[in-house]
């Protein structure tokens, strides 16, 4: 059996880059720079004021004084500023343009109003207060490294340059193939045998989440011919397809020979992990999509499309951190554990006095799904493990940080 590490460095290792596309700010959320973004201008573009107060030249100033300076006109956000007259002060608002001259603004509280002027002691620093141009970022520095995700904050610093296109990675296509004479569309007529299809609104939402553009396929039965035909249509302007059960060795499973059929060149996994049955991840011989078998159990499923599916999503878009961190965390009461394989313990997360620990779920059958809805993130509890007290550390996968 392959570890988890081995397997995911085989899916992982050769990964080919999606083409990049220019999109609008509004739509770069999520998605992964192509392109590094440079400072077109330094931030801040000019020298201004943190402070309402006053800006003032410390060369006027000589000693703790107290010191009476007049007060010459006003600089304020939004307008450029003209040069300070030796030996006064000037009005100044946050975000205002330092004037030139200037080198040091005094807060509006440490000053008393005086006739024309205003009054103050202590020392006065040159710099004080003041922002200077390019404090934060200097003109044609690396503002975005390609290979960023690009989270809101990434979307302001863009905006701050002036810019309002980015070069991302193209969404990948993903295309969700579920089988089973068993399944029907959630809210249709009960029948006996049949379940609701439970996975293919997750998946959508999970590859979504990691940045792809999902088309669903109707689910296909356990038929050799509707497989293939459908295998077929799936793998039409597709990076990766998914299929979702009927892929073991049961007499009705269809997955494997129709993807052979349809001249996907197979590599089936068994992975030491649990839940998740042996996992296939394949190529079309053309090179274009990729194919991951996932097993038909929900829970089964959903998990090694998390571990497995979404890292291989970002990295196709060049993400440059394409696995999800892991943080540690002590167990909030004894867990035990047949040793074995690498078990993804469904948990939540109870926080006391602000301290966060991990609660085991009851049901961690792979086709539960209540235990993963309900979770907060996946313990990872190494093979050789037999159990584990309270207090213990472990290193949990946050299903945020997927
Ligand atoms: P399979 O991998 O096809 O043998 O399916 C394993 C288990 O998962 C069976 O109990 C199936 O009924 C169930 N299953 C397969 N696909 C789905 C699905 N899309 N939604 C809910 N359960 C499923
Ligand atoms: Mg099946």
């Amino acid at each position: 059996m392959m570890s988890f590490e081995a397997a995911r460095e085989r899916l992982l290792g050769d990964v080919p880059r999606l083409p990049s596309e220019r999109v609008e700010l509004e739509a770069a959320l999520g998605r992964v720079l192509a392109e590094s973004v440079l400072a077109g201008a330094a931030i801040p573009p000019f020298a201004y004021s943190a402070m309402d107060g006053y800006a003032l030249a410390t060369r006027d100033l000589i000693g703790h004084g107290p010191f009476f300076l007049p007060v010459h006109g006003e600089s304020r956000t939004g307008r450029p500023s003209a040069a300070l007259d030796t030996g006064t002060a000037c009005a100044i608002s946050t975000g205002a343009e330092v004037p030139a001259g200037a080198d040091a603004v005094l807060p509006r509280e440490v000053v008393e109003a005086a006739a024309g002027g205003i009054r103050f002691e202590g020392k006065v620093r040159a710099g004080q207060h003041i922002r200077r141009a390019g404090e934060d970022l200097a003109a044609g520095a690396v503002a975005l490294e390609a290979g960023t995700r690009i989270g809101p904050p990434a979307l302001g610093l863009a905006a701050s340059l002036d810019v309002t296109e980015l070069t991302v990675a193209r969404r990948p296509r993903v295309t969700i193939l579920c089988t089973g004479d068993e399944l029907r569309a959630p809210g249709t007529a009960k029948a006996p045998g049949k379940i609701p299809d439970s996975i293919s609104q997750p998946l959508a939402a999970l590859a979504g989440m990691a940045g792809a553009s999902v088309r669903k396929q109707p689910p296909v039965g356990d038929e050799r011919d509707a497989t293939e035909q459908a295998v077929r249509a799936a793998l039409v302007e597709t990076d990766l397809l998914l299929t979702v059960g009927g892929v073991s060795v049961g007499e009705h499973d269809w997955v494997r020979p129709a993807l052979e059929a349809e001249g996907v060149i197979l590599d089936f996994w068994k992975v030491s992990i649990k839940p998740g049955k042996p996992i296939a991840f394949g190529r079309h011989s053309s090179g274009t999509a990729a194919v991951l078998g996932l097993p038909g159990n929900p829970a089964s499923a959903l998990i090694t499309f998390s571990l497995f599916g979404m890292p291989l999503l970002r990295a196709m878009q060049g993400d440059r951190a394409p696995l999800p961190s892991l943080v540690t965390l002590p167990l909030a009461e004894r867990l035990t554990h047949k040793p074995g394989r690498l078990e993804f313990v469904r948990v939540a997360l109870a926080s006391r006095d602000g301290r966060l620990s991990v609660v085991p779920l009851q049901n961690q059958a792979s086709g539960a799904l209540t235990s993963l809805a309900w979770a907060a993130g996946l313990a990872l509890v190494p093979g050789e493990v037999e159990q584990l007290e309270a207090g213990s550390l472990v290193e949990v996968l946050r299903l945020q940080d997927l």
